[in-house]
């Protein structure tokens, strides 16, 4: 079985780490015998049809901007995988952008796909630095944040988890990120996967689930590396 990755805009979206997450999706996937198939997708390409999990990171506003044309191109496409419950993973960057826009500290509104009922505007200073979530479905989420955008959710969404330490969606109302259907939105680089394995076997999990159309268990890794990583990071100041 071969799982094929969509990587949205590598090129433009692609801070702190981001790539990793891809990694440590392949990596988990390899360690069970799960090949993967990465689709680097640039402004312009074509989005084959059979895509299991999908990915996005993060991105400079003036990067958001370059890729604003294109991602309303692509926008149906993925709504359309985001709604038949493909497990997808945005963050910071592309996540502000599966909302309704991005207003950037310029006053440049820049149009999301609005898949997610969300709304982000930049803020007078920038939220950085090191993060821990309480989620319901993962437990602790580690990761570090930096970004003007304050993201405020529509009632009928769900935050990915609860602020313990950092400023989340808008460091106001200690929600952060937004859990849509196998869609997670998330201010959380650093990278997020290989310290918080539970999230990258939900993706892997959710896509061999979908595309066999049985339930399945995933084999269990010895995650002794990762857990520590995932200590020392919860342990870091802010
Ligand atoms: N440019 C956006 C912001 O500053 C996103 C930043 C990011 O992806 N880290 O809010």
């Amino acid at each position: 079985m071969t799982l094929n990755i969509l990587h949205l805009y590598p090129k433009e979206m692609n801070l702190y780490g981001d790539h990793g997450n891809i990694l440590a999706i392949k990596r988990r996937c390899e360690w069970r015998g799960i090949k993967t198939n990465i689709i680097h997708y640039e402004p312009g390409d074509e989005i084959p049809d059979d895509i299991d999990i999908i990915f996005g990171g993060g991105g400079q506003d003036s990067g958001q901007g370059k890729i604003e044309a294109d991602l309303q191109k692509i926008a149906p496409k993925l709504k359309d995988f985001v709604e038949r419950e493909t497990p997808t993973l945005v963050i910071c960057g592309i996540y502000q952008l599966f909302g309704h826009y991005f207003e950037t500290s310029e006053g440049k509104k820049i149009e999301g796909t609005k898949i997610l009922n969300l709304k982000t505007v930049a803020g007078d200073t920038r939220l950085i630095g090191n993060i821990t979530i309480s989620t319901p479905e993962f437990g602790e989420v580690v990761g570090y944040e930096n970004h003007s955008g304050l993201t405020y959710l529509g009632e009928d969404m769900q935050a990915f988890g609860t602020v313990i330490t950092g400023a989340g969606n808008n460091g106001k109302d200690m929600t952060e990120g937004v859990k849509y259907k196998n869609c997670i939105g998330t201010y959380l680089h650093g990278p997020l996967l290989p310290k918080n394995p539970r999230v990258t076997d939900f993706l892997i999990l959710k896509a061999l689930e979908n595309k066999t159309g049985k339930s399945q268990k995933l084999e269990v890794l010895n995650d002794h590396i990762e857990q520590r990583a995932h200590k020392v990071a919860v342990s870091r100041p802010r």
